[in-house]
């Protein structure tokens, strides 16, 4: 579902060169729940924004489905975006909008017709247990509540691939479990394909499939996450 054939991200700043990602490849199957692990500063972030290129590597190729991604031309790009959903640490939503008007917002981009975009956004304020929050704004709802909201808004365009930046990582335990829980939930329902980044270890254990470990911008391990952890 998911392949990244040698590629490799430089970022030049004041400070000189950093090479954030070097020769990196790795395959996602179709319904994977995925995890990508290392420390501060290990390349994960950038990674995950490589597959729907918020992140332009300088050498490799990203493909996505049978979609290269790196060789996208803009208009193109927008098309293939709504094949990836992506959700965030601090959630990203919209502050001065309401919960229901942040879940149309990309169906409204796309230029869906108005009953359409009310249809599919009641249908996601149902499904993630959202309704009775639709007018509210951001700022009413807990932490929990907000990355449902990211969600939905994910969800919207009924991508194929979900990536998750840190998306627990601004939670505590026991709403991060129900966030997991619910990923585990798209993972087996809709057979949506998860590629998530983390620090937390108990996250990759409770629900991915498969982890790659990154160090210095180099894929040191990659395999099933019971095989990753017997041989830390
Ligand atoms: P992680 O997500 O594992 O913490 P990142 O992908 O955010 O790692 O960063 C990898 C490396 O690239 C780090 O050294 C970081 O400082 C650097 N980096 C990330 N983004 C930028 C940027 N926009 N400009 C310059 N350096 C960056
Ligand atoms: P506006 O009046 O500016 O269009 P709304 O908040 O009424 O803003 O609606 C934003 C979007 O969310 C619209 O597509 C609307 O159909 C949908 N929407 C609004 N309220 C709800 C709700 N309670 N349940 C489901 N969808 C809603």
């Amino acid at each position: 579902m998911i392949r990244l054939e040698g590629v490799t991200k430089r970022y030049r700043s004041a400070a000189g060169e950093r090479v954030a990602l070097d020769a990196v490849d790795l395959a996602v199957a179709r319904g994977q729940v995925f995890g990508v692990v290392g420390r501060s500063g290990a390349g994960k972030s950038t990674l995950i924004r490589t597959i729907n290129r918020l992140e332009t590597p300088n050498a490799g190729k990203v493909f996505v489905g049978d979609q290269e991604i790196t060789a996208l031309k803009p208009a193109e790009l927008r098309a293939a975006r709504r094949r990836i959903g992506m959700i965030f640490q601090h959630f990203n939503l919209l502050n001065a909008k309401t919960i229901a008007e942040n879940v149309a917002f990309p169906l409204r981009l796309e230029g869906r017709p108005a009953a359409e975009v009310a249809r599919r956004t009641a249908e996601l304020l149902d499904q993630l247990g959202l309704a009775e929050h639709a007018r509210k704004h951001p700022a009413q709802l807990s932490g929990g509540q907000k990355q449902r909201v990211g969600i939905a808004r994910a969800l919207a365009c009924s991508p194929e691939v979900l990536l998750c930046d840190e998306a627990t990582s601004a939670l505590d335990p026991e709403t991060t479990d129900e966030i997991l829980g619910l990923l585990d939930g798209l993972n087996r329902d809709l057979g949506l394909t998860i590629v998530l980044i983390t620090h937390q270890m108990e996250v990759v254990r409770r629900v991915c499939d498969r982890v790659a470990v990154l160090k210095d911008g180099r894929l040191v391990e990659e395999g099933a996450t019971a095989d990753v952890f017997l041989h830390p």
